[in-house]
């Protein structure tokens, strides 16, 4: 396939750790796209639970994991501090993938979505709606489970659970 046809989508997002959520939408993201790019957002600021190298092992072990490896090797994975926007023009990606849980999420990113095509028109950005069983799951949600002990094993890809265990639990 010519390198100019290739269809780049960028997948943005902290992905702290990477949920069942995350991977329901990146699954349906490589069905449309020849190549997502999952793009971390990293803040100076904000500590993260899991540092970016390690989010980044994380996601590649999920995927690794789940999907076909067909799929899995058409993902790619950045870390970025800047404009989204700004992050997928240099990516290549003419589209800008967010998952929708509820109207919640509808309402910020419809804000997003027009100050994105503002900015840069040229990038389109594509909902996903979130498949029935695991539109509830939180990366927030399943961190504050995780501190307290509780099971996450539902919430998250396989290779993401013990680590996820030992991180929030450091001491138990
Ligand atoms: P952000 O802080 O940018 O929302 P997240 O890592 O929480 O970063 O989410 C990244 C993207 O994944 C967002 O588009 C979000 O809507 C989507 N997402 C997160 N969890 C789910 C889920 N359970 N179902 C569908 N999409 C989800």
């Amino acid at each position: 396939m010519e390198l100019a046809m290739k269809r780049i989508a960028l997948y943005p997002g902290s992905f702290d750790p990477v949920t069942n959520g995350h991977m329901d939408i990146l699954h349906q993201a490589l069905a449309l796209a020849d190549k997502v790019v999952v793009a971390i957002g990293v803040h100076p600021g904000k500590t993260p639970l899991f540092s970016f190298e390690e989010r980044l092992n994380l996601i590649h072990e999920a995927a690794r994991a789940e999907f076909a490896a067909a799929e899995a090797d058409r993902i790619d994975v950045i870390s970025f501090s800047n404009l989204v926007v700004d992050t997928a023009r240099e990516q290549g990606a003419a589209y800008l993938v967010r998952g929708l849980r509820d109207g919640t999420d509808l309402d910020y990113e419809m804000q997003m979505a027009g100050m994105n095509g503002t900015l840069e028109p040229d990038i389109r950005t594509v909902f996903l709606p979130a498949s029935p069983d695991v539109r509830h799951i939180t990366a927030t949600l399943v961190r504050q489970i995780a501190k307290m002990g509780g099971e996450i094993s539902a919430f998250v890809p396989e290779p993401v659970a013990s680590p996820l265990r030992r991180r929030a639990r450091p001491d138990s």
